[in-house]
């Protein structure tokens, strides 16, 4: 037997799945840890000692409440909260990311893609779940918020104010492999990373305050329990700040991933390609296209421009699907020209930009990217537009290429999406294992195929993200929003605060 040394706040999830596959788990404490780890390769992930029959991961969770191989993984906390009797237990509650919608039908030996979203929701109130939600609608809300301040930033810099504490280039924060690396190999970049909060906690701050306050529930009697294709989102959701209803009352209780799902629906008997199409509860259970993208890499890009677009253009974007910023290489980039209406806020300002340009190039000297202070916002064609770079990059091996590039000047863009894993979350480390090579890609085009499938593909025309928007948060970006749905970043990252 091989044996795993954890750190000892190693990830429940991740012991369980090494005790679950015959490892053997050794926790040692933080120092020797460190100790041995250090003398291993310094990437994150696994890493053979050599000449060692020993195997080593490289603690990468870092925030768990977890306190070793005793804890009680959070798979079986929240089925224990399930099995009890209902007039015992709390109101348990459920999410589902959009990536595991493709992958659990995996676990049941059929291709991605192939049970549907309805059978999903369906095994999971047969589990015994009493609200069923759907993680797109928190995607919607995170497209809503970032939308808006992405244009917040654009609009700055526009207005020749490019340093403040919102400056561009903009970098996506829904992916906590990427806030890892940014926190504590890159904390100069911290304010240039959206404040948003990822869909996960999004949706888990809204069932906490939003539907607590409309069906009456004490926060305190809700378990929410996440399923995600991600080892890391349980890290996300134990940092101590996510107690949106009030301290101590985590947005997010629990967090299960695909393939541990997968095991505890065929443990119960439940065949999930029988079943029959099950339904979302309401009211955040209603997601768009755009939300489903969220589950490859690419995806949040093209999701956030589809609404950005129109937010800045008033015009809906002419081409949906971007496939600039589609498929699997490491790095994909393109632009957008945006022209906004004449007499609008936007055209003022990008008129007055024209007038001030004439060589006056702004570059963000000594600050940590050399941006060039919005040198193309004005499209070339006279319409007087922005044109805005984009770039994605596909996997944290990119993403530091891509950095160092941008932090010597040797390209510039305005709006920048970063996924850890190769291929987005649907290549997460949560997923059924697979020795097909073509798996993610498979999984990709089964985002797609959804995404067209859509009846709703832009966040902005979700009926139940406007009643959010009415009724309880107030403006996008507006002062309940951000208290609800942004949050902060730690330079050195949670463990090296505490
Ligand atoms: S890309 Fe990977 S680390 Fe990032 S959210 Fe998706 S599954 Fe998690």
């Amino acid at each position: 037997m091989q044996t795993i040394i954890a750190h000892s706040r190693f990830q429940t999830s991740r012991i369980d799945w090494a005790q679950q596959h015959h490892y053997m788990v050794a926790p040692i404490p933080c120092c020797d840890f460190r100790r041995r780890a250090s003398k291993l390769p310094s990437a994150p992930g696994r890493a053979e000692l050599a000449g060692n029959p020993t195997r080593v991961i490289v603690a990468a969770a870092a925030a768990s409440t977890a306190t070793g191989p005793v804890a009680v993984p959070h798979w079986k906390q929240a089925l224990n909260e399930l099995d009890k009797p209902k007039d015992e237990r709390k109101v348990m509650i459920c999410q589902v990311a959009p990536a595991v919608r493709v992958a659990i039908s995996e676990c049941f030996g059929l291709a991605p893609g192939t049970t549907t979203p309805g059978q999903l929701a369906e095994s999971l109130r047969r589990l015994g779940f009493d609200m069923v939600f759907d993680t797109l609608y928190g995607a919607d809300l995170t497209i809503m918020e970032e939308g808006t301040e992405l244009i917040h930033r654009l609009q700055s810099s526009l207005e020749a104010n490019p340093h403040n504490d919102e400056p561009l280039p903009m970098f996506t924060s829904c992916c906590p492999g990427w806030i890892a690396l940014l926190e504590k190999s890159y904390p100069d970049l911290i304010p240039y990373v959206s404040s948003c909060k990822s869909p996960q906690m999004m949706l888990g701050a809204m069932v906490k305050t939003y539907l607590a306050e409309k069906r009456g529930i004490s926060p305190n009697d809700i378990c929410m329990v996440s399923i995600m294709p991600c080892v890391r989102k349980q890290g996300e959701a134990d940092r101590d700040w996510f107690c949106s209803s009030g301290a101590g009352v985590r947005d997010v209780d629990h967090v299960i991933t695909t393939a541990e799902l997968g095991s505890i629906l065929k443990e119960r008997n439940i065949n999930l390609p029988e079943l029959p199409e099950g339904n979302w509860d309401q009211p955040l259970g209603t997601g768009s296209g755009a939300g489903v993208m969220f589950g490859t890499t690419g995806g949040v890009m093209e999701a956030a421009l589809r609404t950005a677009y129109e937010l800045v253009t008033k015009q809906p974007l002419p081409r949906l699907n971007l496939s600039e910023v589609r498929g699997m290489d490491g790095i994909k980039e393109t632009e957008i020209k945006m022209v906004p209406p004449s007499g609008s806020k936007f055209a003022e300002l990008v008129a007055a930009r024209a007038v001030a340009k004439a060589g006056s190039e702004t570059t963000a000297n000594g600050s940590a990217i050399k941006w060039d202070g919005g040198a193309d916002f004005l499209s070339d064609d006279g319409a007087n537009g922005l044109t805005l770079r984009v770039a994605v990059a596909n996997g944290l091996g990119n993403a530091k290429k891509l950095l160092t590039k941008m932090q010597s000047g040797e390209c510039k863009y305005d709006f920048v999406e970063i996924m850890a894993c190769p291929a987005g979350c649907v290549g997460g480390g949560g997923q059924p294992r697979s020795t097909d090579k073509q798996i993610t890609t498979k999984r990709q085009q089964a985002i797609y195929n959804l995404d067209e499938r859509s009846a709703i593909r832009r966040s902005h025309e979700n009926p139940a993200i406007q009643t959010a928007y009415r009724d309880f948060l107030g403006e996008p970006n507006g002062p309940k929003a951000h208290e609800l749905l942004h949050t902060h970043y730690v330079p050195g990252g949670v463990e090296a605060a505490e």
